[in-house]
C-alpha cells in the first residue's frame, strides 16, 4: 500500500518536508493547507516538485465547517470550496478532506446537512475532485465515524465517500467494526495515529498529543485490520499534531513516522494472517555486554576493580579492554574517543535469531553500525538507537563466553564472582526523544513498555519508562531528561546483579554513593523495618525498597563522566528499579556534581 504522511506532521518548511518525505521514502503526502498558504513557491511549482521527488499528493486538507448552516453561509462556504477546487487542479490534488462542522452549524438536521453537501458534492465534480468527509471527535453535531457513513450514503453522489481517522474513531471510544460494513469504494482515505491514554478534553488532546503508530496506547493493529478487511487499497496516511515533532529534525522524524508505519503494516499483518505474516520482533534473552566509551576510560576501570570485576584483556587490534564479573561484561573503548569522557555507548543483546533481528532492522530502516574488523575477528552487527547507543545483536553464548572473547589478551582468567550477570540498564534519552526510542525498541526488538514513573529531581521531573521483553531478561529503562537540565546532571547507569549484596559490600572496598541519614530515618518509619537491619543498611551504605512481597537492597556508586554503576539483589519476586529511592540519588549526585567530585 501507499505510504504517506501529512505534512503537518513534520517541522520546517514545505519545500523541506516534501524533501525529508522522499528522502525517507515515503510514497505521498498530505498536502496540510497553512504549509502552502506560507510557502513563497506557486502551486504550480510544490505540484513539479513533488513530481520530480516522485511523491503523490494524496490529499488536500483541510475544508472546514461546511454542512448544516443557514443559506447565507452555505453560499460563502461554496465560494470558499470553489477556490480550494480550482487551486486543486492547479496542484494535481484529486482529493480534499472535508471535516464535519464544529463552529458554524446551526442545524443537527440530517435532511440540511444532506443536501448542503450534496450541493457541495456536485460542485467539487466540476473540477473531478472527490471529497473524503471526516467526522470530528468534537464534531458540533457529526462526531461519529458510522454517522459521517450515513451521511454519505444519504447524499449517494460519486465523488463522496468517508475519511477514517484512527484518532477520532478511538478517542471516543467508539467500535471500529463497522467500518468492514463500508463498501471499499466508499472509503477515499484513512489517517493514521496513535495517543497516549490521558484525561483531558479531546480537541486538546488531538491537536498536541498525538503520536506515530505504536507510541500511544490505541489498538491501531486491529484498527487497520478492520479497514484492510473492507477491502481498502488506498493510502495509509499519518496525521499527526505532536508538539514536539513540530520542532524535532524534519529528516529524522520522517524516518521515524515511515518506521512506525512499517512497523504497524507488519503488526496488523501477523494479526490478520499469523501464519504467513513477515518477521516478528525476536526478543532479546539477555545482555551480552554493556561499552563505555571515553578518552581516558581508568575511571571507569578503577569502579570495577573496586565493584570485584577481573581484568579479562586488550583487544588484540584496538585500544579497548575487557572488564568482567559473572555474566556481566563491560567494554571499555578508547576508540575514537578523543576529548570524551565516560558514555556508556553501547550495549550487546543475546538475541536467539540474529539472521531475524538484523532483517528486521533492515525492513525498519534502523541505521546500521559499522565497525572495522581485522582478519579473523568477529564481525558484530549493529544498529543506532535513537539517543545514539549502539545496540549490537550476537548470537546467545548461554553461561559461556562469547567468542569475541578470544581476541583479547593478556588478562586474567575468569573467577567465580558474586555479580551474576547485568540486571538493568538506565539510558537518558534526551526530552524530544523517548517516542522515537518506545518505537524503535518495541518495534526491532520487542521490548515493550512495563511501567513508567515520574521522579523529582533538582533539574525537574524525570520521566522514567521501563521497557521490558515477556520474560523480564532485558530490562532498559529510558530517563527523559527535564528540558533544559544542566549537562551531566542526569547520568546513565549499568545496574549489576547479586544474590547477597550484605556479604558483598562488606567483602569489597567499595566507593558508594553517600546516603543521607534522614533517608533511613524515613526507611524505618515507611517500613517498620528492625532498627538493628536499618543500622546495617546505613552503615553499608544501602538503600532498600519493598513492594509486592518482594524486597530490593541496591546501592550505587559515583559517577565517571556520564556514566555510573548500581549493584541491585532482587528477593522474592521484586520487579522494581527502587523508584521510590530514585530522588535520594539524584540529590546526592547533584551535591557531588556541584561539589566537582565527579570523575
Ligand atoms: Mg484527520
Ligand atoms: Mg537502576
Amino acid at each position: 500500500m501507499r505510504l504517506s504522511t501529512a505534512t503537518v506532521s513534520l517541522s520546517g518548511d514545505l519545500v523541506g518536508k516534501l524533501h525529508a518525505c522522499a528522502r525517507a521514502g515515503f510514497d505521498g503526502v498530505e498536502l496540510f493547507e497553512p504549509d502552502l498558504v506560507v510557502a513563497e513557491e506557486s502551486p504550480e511549482e510544490i505540484r513539479a516538485l513533488a513530481e520530480r521527488l516522485g511523491l503523490r499528493l494524496e490529499l488536500y486538507q483541510p475544508l472546514r465547517d461546511i454542512e448544516g448552516v443557514d443559506p447565507g453561509t452555505l453560499a460563502d462556504n461554496l465560494r470558499r470550496a470553489e477556490a480550494k477546487f480550482a487551486l486543486m487542479r492547479r496542484l494535481g490534488i484529486g482529493t480534499v478532506l472535508v471535516c464535519s462542522n464544529v463552529a458554524t452549524a446551526t442545524t443537527g438536521d440530517p435532511i440540511v446537512a444532506r443536501d448542503q453537501l450534496r450541493e457541495l458534492a456536485r460542485l467539487a465534480g466540476k473540477y473531478d475532485v472527490r471529497i473524503a468527509y471526516e467526522a470530528l471527535a468534537w464534531g458540533r453535531h457529526i462526531d461519529d465515524y458510522r454517522q459521517a457513513w450515513r451521511l454519505v450514503q444519504a447524499v449517494d453522489e460519486e465523488n463522496l465517500g468517508v475519511c477514517l481517522d484512527s484518532f477520532h474513531i478511538l478517542s471516543r471510544g467508539h467500535d471500529p467494526a463497522a467500518i468492514q460494513d463500508i463498501p471499499a469504494d466508499r472509503i477515499f482515505f484513512v489517517q493514521l495515529a496513535d495517543a497516549p491514554a490521558l484525561t483531558m478534553d479531546v480537541l486538546s488532546w488531538s491537536r498536541h498529543h498525538r503520536l506515530f503508530p505504536g507510541e500511544g496506547s490505541f489498538d491501531l493493529p486491529q484498527f487497520l485490520a478492520h479497514v484492510l478487511r473492507a477491502g481498502y487499497t488506498g493510502p495509509l496516511s499519518l496525521e499527526v499534531f505532536n508538539d514536539v515533532f513540530r520542532q524535532t529534525d524534519t529528516d529524522r522524524t520522517a524516518q521515524h513516522a515511515l518506521r512506525s508505519l512499517i512497523d504497524l503494516q507488519e503488526r496488523t499483518a501477523r494479526l490478520l494472517d499469523p501464519p504467513t505474516a513477515g518477521t516478528a520482533p525476536v526478543a532479546p534473552e539477555a545482555f551480552t555486554f554493556a561499552e563505555i566509551r571515553a578518552e581516558n576510560t581508568e575511571p571507569a576501570e578503577n569502579l570495577l576493580q573496586q565493584l570485584g570485576f577481573r581484568y579479562r584483556g586488550q583487544h588484540r587490534s584496538r585500544p579497548v579492554r575487557l572488564w568482567a564479573a559473572g555474566q556481566a561484561r563491560i567494554i571499555l573503548n578508547e576508540q575514537d574517543a578523543r576529548g570524551q569522557t565516560a558514555t556508556l555507548a553501547a550495549l550487546g543483546l543475546d538475541l536467539p535469531d540474529v539472521g531475524a533481528a538484523r532483517a528486521r532492522a533492515g525492513l525498519l530502516r534502523a541505521p546500521l553500525v559499522f565497525r572495522r574488523v581485522h582478519e579473523g575477528e568477529d564481525v558484530l552487527h549493529g544498529v543506532r538507537a535513537p539517543d545514539g547507543s549502539e545496540v549490537f545483536l550476537c548470537p546467545p553464548s548461554g553461561s559461556e563466553d562469547p567468542p569475541w572473547i578470544g581476541e583479547f589478551t593478556h588478562g586474567s582468567p575468569p573467577t567465580a564472582s558474586t555479580i551474576t550477570a547485568i540486571d538493568h540498564v538506565n539510558l537518558v534519552q534526551p526530552w524530544e526523544d523517548i517516542a522515537e526510542a518506545t518505537l524503535f525498541h518495541r518495534s526491532l526488538l520487542g521490548l515493550e513498555v512495563d511501567s513508567s514513573a515520574q521522579v523529582a529531581g533538582p533539574s525537574g521531573l524525570v520521566t522514567s519508562q521501563v521497557m521490558t521483553d515477556p520474560g523480564h531478561a532485558v530490562r532498559l529503562v529510558l530517563n527523559v531528561a527535564p528540558f533544559g537540565a544542566r549537562p551531566g546532571s542526569l547520568a546513565q547507569h549499568i545496574a549489576l546483579r547479586t544474590d547477597d549484596i550484605i556479604s558483598y559490600v562488606g567483602q569489597n572496598a567499595i566507593d558508594t554513593l553517600p546516603v543521607p541519614g534522614n533517608y533511613y530515618e524515613d526507611l524505618a518509619a515507611r517500613f517498620g523495618l528492625r532498627p538493628g537491619f536499618v543500622d546495617e543498611l546505613r552503615s553499608l551504605g544501602l538503600m532498600y525498597d519493598r513492594s509486592g512481597g518482594g524486597e530490593f537492597l541496591h546501592f550505587y556508586t559515583p559517577t565517571v563522566g556520564s556514566v555510573f554503576f548500581e549493584v541491585v539483589q532482587r528477593i522474592g519476586g521484586y520487579d522494581g528499579y527502587g523508584a521510590p529511592n530514585a530522588p535520594v540519588r539524584l540529590a546526592a549526585q547533584n551535591r557531588s556534581l556541584l561539589e566537582g567530585r565527579h570523575g
